[in-house]
C-alpha cells in the first residue's frame, strides 16, 4: 500500500503564516513574549509593545536573526486610545497590514472589595478590556478588506470562573469573553476568526507579584499561596509554560483553525473542569 506522506507539522504551519505580520500588546515580558516568539517562529513578522521594555532591542534583534523576520516595538500605554491608535500606524508604516491583533497587555490587583481602590478598578478595565475594544476597532477594516484575520484576546481562567480579591480583573477578563464573542459574530462572514485563551496560572511577573498581595489578603505564607491557592485550582498542580500559550495562539492563526470563532479555550490544567 501507498505510504501517506504529510509535510511536517512544523513546516506546513509556518508556511501558511509567513509574510503575516502580527501585532502582541504586553509582548515585554511573560505570556505575550512567548506567544510573539512562537509567532516569529511560525513566520510572521511581528510589533512588540510594552512598558518599561530596557531590553527589548537585544529581544527583536536576537528574534529577528533566528527566525529571519521583521520586528517593531511600540512603547504605547494601552489605557490611552491615542496611543493605541499611533500603534497600529505605526505598525502598518512597517508591515504594510495587520493580519493577527493580539490583546495580550494585562495588570493585576489582589484586595478586598471594600479597600479595592477605586484608581485600580479603572486602570485594569482599561487595560485588560477597554484597550482591546480599541484595538480590534483598528484592526477590523484592514482584516475585512483584505477577507482574512485573526484576534485572539488573552483572557483567563478568571474570565470563566471567580476568585475572591481579584474583582476589578475577573469582571474585565469575563467582559474580554463578551468582546471576543460579539466581534466574532460581526466578523465570521469576513474571513477572520475572534478568540479567547483562557490561561490558568503562568509562572510570570504579574503572578510572582500577586504572590505577596494573596499572602495577605488570606493571611497565609507564600509558599502556602503556591502550594493552597494558585496550584490547587489546577489538577495538573504545575504552572503553565508560556510555549504552551504560544503553541495555542499559532494554531489559532493557521487555516486549521478556520471554523474555531467566538471561542473561550482554556489553557488552565483542568481547572475549571472541576
Ligand atoms: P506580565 O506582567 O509578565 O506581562 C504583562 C505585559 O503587559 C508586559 O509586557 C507589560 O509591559 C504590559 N503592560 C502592562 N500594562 C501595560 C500598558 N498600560 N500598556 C502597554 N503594555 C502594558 O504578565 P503576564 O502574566 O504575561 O500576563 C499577560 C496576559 O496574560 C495578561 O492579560 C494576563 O491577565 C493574562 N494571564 C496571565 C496569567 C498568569 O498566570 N500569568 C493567567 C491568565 C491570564
Amino acid at each position: 500500500m501507498q505510504k501517506l506522506t504529510t509535510p511536517r507539522a512544523e513546516e506546513s504551519t509556518r508556511g501558511c503564516l509567513v509574510g503575516k505580520s502580527a501585532i502582541v500588546t504586553g509582548s515585554t515580558s511573560g505570556i505575550g513574549l512567548g506567544i510573539a516568539r512562537a509567532l516569529a517562529e511560525a513566520g510572521m513578522d511581528v510589533m512588540f509593545n510594552g512598558l518599561g521594555a530596557s531590553d527589548i532591542d537585544d529581544i527583536r534583534a536576537g528574534i529577528e536573526r533566528e527566525f529571519g523576520v521583521a520586528t517593531n516595538y511600540s512603547g504605547a500605554d494601552m489605557s490611552e486610545p491615542d496611543e493605541i491608535c499611533a500603534m497600529f500606524d505605526d505598525a502598518i508604516a512597517k508591515f504594510g497590514k495587520v493580519d493577527v491583533l493580539v490583546n495580550n497587555a494585562g495588570i493585576q490587583h489582589v484586595e478586598a472589595i471594600e479597600t479595592f481602590p477605586p484608581a485600580k478598578w479603572e486602570q485594569i478595565i482599561a487595560v485588560n478590556l477597554s484597550a482591546a475594544f480599541h484595538t480590534i476597532r483598528a484592526a477590523v477594516p484592514g482584516m475585512k478588506a483584505r477577507g482574512w484575520g485573526r484576534i485572539i484576546n488573552v483572557a483567563s481562567a478568571h474570565a470563566l470562573v471567580a476568585s475572591p480579591f481579584k474583582s476589578a480583573y475577573v469582571a474585565a477578563k469575563h467582559g474580554l469573553i463578551g468582546l471576543t464573542k460579539t466581534v466574532a459574530l460581526e466578523t465570521a462572514e469576513f474571513g477572520i476568526t475572534v478568540n479567547a485563551i483562557c490561561p490558568g496560572y503562568v509562572l510570570t511577573p504579574l503572578v510572582e507579584k500577586q504572590i505577596p498581595e494573596t499572602a495577605k489578603a488570606r493571611m497565609l505564607t507564600e509558599d502556602q499561596v503556591v502550594r493552597d491557592v494558585l496550584l490547587k485550582a489546577q489538577p495538573t498542580r504545575r504552572f503553565i509554560t508560556v510555549d504552551e500559550i504560544g503553541a495555542v495562539a499559532v494554531f489559532l492563526s493557521t487555516d486549521g483553525a478556520n471554523s474555531i470563532t467566538g471561542a473561550a479555550l482554556p489553557v488552565e490544567g483542568g481547572w475549571t473542569a472541576q
